[in-house]
Order: structure tokens, then sequence, then C-alpha cells
């Protein structure tokens, strides 16, 4: 007792002999933004001077000063007055190059420096100045420990400014010792959408987006409109501020977003600010200041550092007298408290509004807490926490949100899978001994959860499904097969030929589809073979024969028009009889057409060309006869050796419209579904007439049998109609696809399964797996490609089309061409030969082309020649009497 009586007797002496002053001014640098931090900085400074817990006889007063970043000068100006003022400590400003200037102002007179942002900067020990924010290195290794749990593998870095990359160099020297591949992206004066869409197309999932804080909402409303918002891509934030970002747009799309947060949300000094926060942010005309409980790191640094402050200042001030003094930045004189301020601060420690603050020997954070936030259905939402303390294990994080984000969460867990037996998906495996577990099973669903569980690294047990069924709702609302399975917890995946559904989504999820189809008929090959009457017109398309015909008229007739011009043609018959003026050609009209049909039928004539455009003619013809005769009795040849066979039924509708044949499909499968549901006629008159026969089975196997046995066309997916026809030579498909659709793997709701099996599906898709698959169990496998070659040779025979032999008549076209040209030069060089006297060459020509197409006798105009001249000048058709001789073949006629 008397011990603490002189004790408090030594204190009061001290304390009267040497008290703070009544007034202590600090210091605050703020930039044109900082509105909430400079009201976090007041509240804080009214609280310590309302509360008297701490300072009992002084009052802090704030001394503001805005400063812009980058102007040196001006801030030079602004710090100096402040100390002129009598400021013992300055704060801020946040951020930016002054940043640096301020602390080596402070540094120079010993003036405590207090900061609250992110600094890319170690603190050195001789430094006047101490951050509250966690330094960068300590924040890096939150993200590694974080992007481990995940299980990220191969992500991208996104950074905003050369801050960022000074920011994430830490993460990268930690990430060093692993075996990640890391994408970096500047966004630099590029869109945002820009390097979102490049990351989609390298097809990585995870991403590391270090951006100022205003700038998030931009940056992940961007990654949405270029499709980089859904459930298969992870976000990590760096920057603490998460919770001030309205995130309403982007919590339903499971799409994983997480970041740190470093305001202690649990302690209850931030709800007690509520009222006070309130009422200065009114006075201050600040009505949007954001609330507490979303409070900027930064401003519950600033309210935590003017408490650390106030503390110092309590617990230097019991040790010694101090004095404030106004200090110059002109003179050298320095605060010579400042050290011994900054000496007190290091070793406080407190709960703050950021959680526990303890400093280690260079004035950084040391064993501060950050909580894991991630966005969910309801919001942001704490899911962990990590330690900066050495002792403790660093991360911490739910079990279900561990295994929610972690891509190896499925490692090492067994999987129940349920299935059916329907080959090639499920089959029982075929052997002498006796199989157990898995082995018994064999199949492309065994071989994919196979592949899958290497990737997942899970283990999985194959069962069958007790009622044989795929799944259907029943009529009280309860699911069988498959599906029932899933939901009742027997099973924790379903894998088969399960087609997804929209009804059965509501009840499950499902995966992406690792294989599509849709529904088909299978029916058996029709036997009747087609008999027709004029087949030998089939080799040619009709179109093909229209050309050969319009070849065969045109042609014939230029060949009487070139022989009726070329001089060549016209010949006497009796060449001793000189003195008869008698004249013939061969090319009638009718002989023309005789010859050329002869030639086609591959026959010939005794008509034989003697011009050169004639010759030319017939030349260009039998080439033309050559290929179209080969081509059509190699086609002929074809079309008789395959069989034609009708099909009583082509389509869905031709099913529909008869009744004859019956038809059916699976009991409980989506087959049936799709036609109890659709409103498509056709489907709809389906639907009732396989409802009235009862016609349904109960497996694809039964409804093939049923097949084979004629009469009777089953309901089937493609892709199982595609396995039967190659192993089945009777059976085939008729029409094409009825619907489309895929197969996936259900999961029960929410379930973490079902997007690290998407994603490994996407893999293995992309890596084509997924084809090898089908490969091996479609056409290799249990007898796969026996029927193909039957496939092929039925659809191999075809009518020879215009496109086919088109060039031959492209060649006959211009072979006539140049026929006709010819016959014009023979034409031409005759007449001007024969050209004589007053005659000019143009009314030569002119009475020859009368002469050679007169189809009655007509007198030549023009002067008379005698028979001599005439065989002189070797002229045909300058006669000396007015008669002109038109021959025939066999006919002739003498005028
Ligand atoms: N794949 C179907 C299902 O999931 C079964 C076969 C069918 O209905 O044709 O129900």
């Amino acid at each position: 007792m008397l011990i603490f009586i002189i004790q408090l007797i030594v204190h009061q002496f001290i304390t009267c002999v040497t008290p703070l002053p009544p007034i202590i001014r600090i210091g605050g640098l703020f930039g044109a933004n900082d509105t909430e931090q400079e009201l976090a900085f007041h509240l804080a400074i009214d609280r310590i001077n309302s509360d008297r817990n701490i300072l009992q006889s002084s009052t802090l007063v704030p001394e503001i000063q805005r400063i812009t970043d980058g102007d040196s000068f001006h801030t030079n100006k602004k710090v100096c007055s402040l100390l002129a003022n009598g400021a013992i400590a300055l704060f801020g400003p946040l951020g930016g190059q002054t940043a640096l200037h301020v602390q080596s102002i402070c540094d120079a007179l010993e003036i405590p420096h207090i900061e609250c942002h992110s600094n890319s900067r170690d603190m050195m020990s001789d430094h006047i100045s101490i951050n509250l924010y966690p330094k960068p290195s300590s924040l890096s290794r939150a993200y590694v420990d974080l992007v481990k749990a995940w299980g990220w593998k191969v992500f991208a870095i996104v950074y905003e400014d050369n801050h960022g990359i000074v920011r994430i160099q830490d993460f990268l020297k930690e990430a060093q010792q692993y075996d990640w591949t890391i994408k970096l992206y500047q966004f630099s004066d590029r869109p945002y959408r820009d390097i979102f869409w490049e990351i989609k197309m390298t097809k990585v999932f995870h991403v590391i987006i270090d951006v100022n804080r205003l700038n998030i909402f931009t940056v992940l409303k961007h990654a949405q409109q270029v499709g980089m918002m859904t459930e298969f891509q992870s976000y990590l934030i760096t920057s603490l501020d998460l919770q001030t970002i309205n995130l309403e747009d982007f919590k339903f799309a499971k799409t994983k977003i997480t970041s740190f947060r470093l305001v202690d949300s649990t302690n209850p000094e931030l709800y007690s600010l509520m009222t006070d926060w309130t009422q200065l942010a009114s006075k201050r005309g600040l009505n949007n200041a954001s609330k507490p409980t979303n409070l900027l790191t930064e401003s519950a640094l600033l309210y935590d550092s003017v408490k650390l402050l106030a503390t110092a200042l309590q617990d230097l001030d019991q040790s010694q007298s101090i004095t404030m003094p106004s200090i110059s930045c002109q003179s050298d004189n320095q605060w010579q408290f400042g050290t011994s301020l900054m000496n007190y601060m290091r070793p406080i420690t407190f709960r703050g509004l950021t959680g526990l603050v303890d400093f280690d020997q260079f004035g950084h954070r040391s064993s501060f807490t950050l909580d894991v936030m991630t966005i969910s259905d309801d919001g942001l939402q704490k899911i962990g926490y990590w330690s900066g303390s050495q002792t403790l294990q660093p991360l911490n994080i739910s079990d279900e949100w561990r295994d929610n984000f972690s891509y190896m969460s499925l490692a090492n867990q067994t999987l129940i899978v349920t299935t059916i037996i329907n080959p090639p998906y499920c089959m029982l495996r075929e052997s002498s001994k006796t199989k157990y577990g898995n082995d018994r099973f064999e199949g492309y669903i065994v071989d994919l959860i196979d592949e899958l569980s290497k990737l997942l690294g899970f283990k999985y047990k194959f069962k069958t499904v007790d009622d044989n069924k795929y799944g259907a709702k029943n009529e009280t609302g309860f699911w069988n097969g498959l599906i029932g399975e899933v939901l009742n917890g027997k099973a924790d995946i379903a894998v088969v030929d399960l087609t997804i559904t929209s009804k059965r989504a509501e009840a499950v999820d499902f995966t992406l589809p690792f294989m599509n189809t849709g529904i088909s008929i299978l029916f058996k090959k029709p036997t009747t073979k087609v008999t027709t009457l004029f087949s030998f017109l089939s080799p040619f398309s009709n179109i093909v024969w229209v050309y050969v015909l319009a070849a065969y008229v045109g042609v014939s007739s230029v060949l009487f028009i070139v022989g009726r011009l070329s001089p060549y043609e016209w010949d006497n018959p009796h060449p001793c009889r000189n003195e008869d003026f008698v004249l013939e050609n061969n090319f009638s009209l009718t002989n023309s057409f005789f010859f050329t049909i002869g030639s086609l039928m591959q026959q010939g004539s005794d008509l034989t060309p003697k011009a050169m455009s004639t010759r030319a003619i017939a030349a260009i013809w039998y080439f033309f006869t050559l290929i179209m005769i080969s081509s059509y009795t190699a086609n002929l040849a074809a079309f008789l050796t395959v069989e034609k066979v009708i099909s009583p039924i082509e389509s869905a509708a031709d099913l529909a419209s008869q009744s004859s044949i019956e038809y059916g499909c699976l009991a409980s499968g989506s087959t049936r579904a799709f036609f109890q549901e659709s409103n498509i006629s056709t489907f709809k008159k389906m639907w009732e007439f396989m409802k009235n026969r009862d016609v349904f089975v109960d497996s694809n196997d039964i409804g093939k049998q049923r097949v084979e046995k004629g009469n009777y066309a089953y309901l089937m997916e493609s892709a199982s109609i595609e396995y039967s026809v190659e192993r089945d030579c009777n059976l085939t498909q008729v029409g094409g696809l009825l619907d489309t659709k895929g197969y996936g793997i259900a999961t029960r709701k929410n379930s973490k399964y079902r997007g690290l099996l998407s994603q490994s599906i996407l893999k293995l898709q992309e890596t084509g797996r997924l084809l090898m698959l089908k490969e091996k169990w479609w056409k290799q496998k249990k007898g796969g490609g026996k029927c193909t070659d039957d496939n092929k040779k039925s659809s191999s025979v075809t009518a020879l089309k215009i496109d086919n032999v088109g060039g031959v008549f492209v060649v006959l076209l211009g072979g006539l061409s140049l026929a006709f040209f010819v016959a014009i030069c023979e034409f031409m060089w005759r007449s001007r030969k024969s050209t004589a006297g007053c005659e000019t060459m143009c009314e030569e020509m002119i009475n020859d082309l009368k002469f050679s197409f007169a189809c009655q006798s007509k007198s030549k105009p023009g002067k008379r020649k005698s028979y001599e001249d005439n065989v002189n000048n070797s002229s045909y058709n300058t006669l000396s009497q007015p008669q002109v001789i038109r021959g025939q073949f066999t006919n002739k006629l003498d005028y």
C-alpha cells in the first residue's frame, strides 16, 4: 500500500511537472478524392478527444492540407507550413510519388511519418516512418497460399500500371518454386475486354487481377461481356477493398471471385462507430460516404494509426517531458522527440479496426490477419482467413469452400458411379474368369470415367442401376432410374447415354455434354429391288440427255450449213462429162442428220466429208461421241451391278402417315419424353399411336430384336443407331435427326463435382481423347466396321450430271466454231478466185451464197461464161446456163 502511494505521488509529480501540451497538432495530407479517408481521420481524432481514455489532458487538433500527386513543389510548401504550425506527426499522403517526398522531409527533420497505403518499397530501420498497410511480400505469401489451396496450375495475372508489376513481383518470386504456368497481361491502353478475350482464347480459366479499387467493377464487367464470367472461371482480386464494390451483377453466375479483407468485421468498435460516422459525414456534407461496415481499408488504417500515435504519445509522455516546438524546413533543427516517439510506436499492440496491430523492427505490420472473401448468391461472404503470424497455419478455409474452389478437390475421393448396361457405353466384360468390382465392366463410359479420374485424381466404383431405367418423374413427383439414384444418394454421379433434358436439369446438375446425338429411326434394310422399264437412261441425268439431244441437232445443222458453204463439198458427179454443169453436195439436211446419228451410235455411214471444215466437225463429233459413249457404258455397268432397293418409309412423317408398320421407343427414356411433350403434329400423332398400341420396350436390345424380325421401326438415339448399323448389316438408319441433344454426367444439385468434371470433359474434348474413345468403341471393338462396305456400296452409284461431263460439250462447241471459221475462209478464198470482169468480190460472194442455200432452181445473175472459162477458173458456180444444180447423195436432180 505504501509503495503504491509512493508510486502515485511520484507519478503525479512527474505529470504535474512535465504535462503534454493541451493542444497537440497532427498533420494530414490528403488528395482531392480522399474524402472518406479524411472523414475516418477526423472521426478517430474526435473519438480520442471525447473518450479521454488516452491523452486525458491534451486535445488532438487535425491540420489538413490538400495535395496533388506529383506536385512536389507545393507538397513541400504545405508540409513545411504544417511543421511550422507545430504538427508533431504527419499522416499520408495515400500513395503516389509525393509520399516518397514527404518521407524524405520527415526523415530529415525527424518528424514521425505514418503511412496507410500499399507501398512497394521496403522500409529501413532508420526511417522515421511506419506503415500500417501490410507489406507486399506478406500479401504475396497470402496470394501464393490461396493459389496453392485452389490448386491452380495455369493462370493469368493482369495488372494495370507499372506499380502493379512491382507489387506482384514478390508473388512471382514465390511462384518460382512451384510448377505453375503464369501468363502476364497488362491492361495499358487497350479495353479490358480485349485482354479477357485473349485470355479466353488461350483457354486459361484462372486469373489474378491487380487493378485500382475504382476500376474493379469495370474490369469484371468487361470480363462478363466476353463470356469470362461463368462457373468455370475463378478470379483472385488483389485489392483489399472488394467489400466496397457493388457485386450484385456477378453473384449469380457461380464465378469464383475471391479477395482478402483486412478490415476486422468482428470488431465491435466498427459497429459502435456507425452513429458518429453518419453524424460526422452529414456535418461535413458527405452524405454518400460509405458505411463503416463497407469501410475502405485505408480509412480503417487511418483510424488505427491515429490511435497508435495517441497511445505512443501517452507512453512517451510518461517517460520524459516533451516539448513540441514549431519546426522550420529552412533550419537544420530536428524535433528531438521524433525518433523516441517512433520507437514508442513500434512495440505497441492493440486491436484496431484492421485486426491486431503490431509491428516488426522495420515498422511493418507483423501478425495481421486477412479474411478470405468470396462471392456467393448472398453476396460477398467470409469463407476463411489467412494469418501472417508465423506460429499458426497460414490459410484456413472452410472445407465446403475449399472443395468448391479446389481443382484437386476430388483427389483421393471415391465416387459411386451408377450406370446401365447398354452397349457400347457400358457392357459386362466377357471373360472365362469371374470378375469383381469395376473389372466387371467395359465400354465407352468406363474408359471416360477412367480418363476423368486420372485428370482429377478421384477413385470410383461402378454400380448398375437397380430398376434398369434412365430416369423419369412419376406421378408422385419422384424420379426413378439413374436420376433417382443420384438424388437419393445411392450414387454420386450417373454416367451412360444419359440425355440432358430440361426436366432432368431441374432435379440434377449436368456436366457439359461429352457426346452429341438426336432421335432417329432404326429400321430393317429393305430387300425389294427396284425394277424400272427405262433403267437404261439412269447413267445420265435428265439434263445431260437434253444436252446430248441439243448437241446432236446443233452439230447436224452446223454440218449442213458448213457443207453448203464449203466449195470443196460440191463435186461434179460425172467428171468425164465436162459439158454437164452438174455439181452435187453430199451434205443435204437429212444426210447431215444421218451422218451424226451414225457416228453417235458407233455405226458410221457412207458419207465422207471432203472439205477441211466438214472434216473438223466430224472429228470433234467423233471425239464427243467417244467420251459420251464410254461414260455411258461405264456408268450403266455400275448401275446394273448395284442393287437398288426401295424402303417403305423414308422419314418420321412416312411412319406417322401409315399404320401397317409398328413403331416404338424405350419405355422410360428421353425419347419417350420427347414424343410425349412435343407440340409438332407429326410427333403428336406418333405419340398417340405408340401410347394406344403400347409399343414401348425395356431396353434398346429388345427394340433392335423387334426391328430385325421386320415390320417394326424403333425410335432410338443416333449414337446408338450408329453403333448398331456398324455391326448388324440388316439394320439401317432411316431419315435424319428429329432433334439434337447431348449426353452428360448427372450430379446432385450444386455439387462440387460438376464444375471439375465439366472442365475435364472440355480438356478431353480439346485433346481429341473423346473422339478416340468413340472411334475405339464404335468402329473397332466388338465387331465394329463389319457393315461399313455395305453402306458405302449402296450409295456410290449416281447418274452423271452436267458437272461431270460439261467439259465435253465445251470442247464440242469450240470445235464447231473452228469448223465454221474454216468454212468461211474456204468460201471467201473460192469467191475471190472466181471474181471476173465487172463483178466485185462482194457481188460474187452474195451470188455464191444465194446459190449455196437456194432450195430450188435459180438463174444465176451476172455474166455468162463458157464451160472452159468455168473449168479454167475452177469455178463451180459460174455456169454458162441459168441453171443451178442441187445435188443429193442418192438422188441427183439435173436441171
Ligand atoms: N438416352 C436416353 C435417356 O437418357 C435413353 C435412350 C432413349 O430414350 O432413347 O433417357
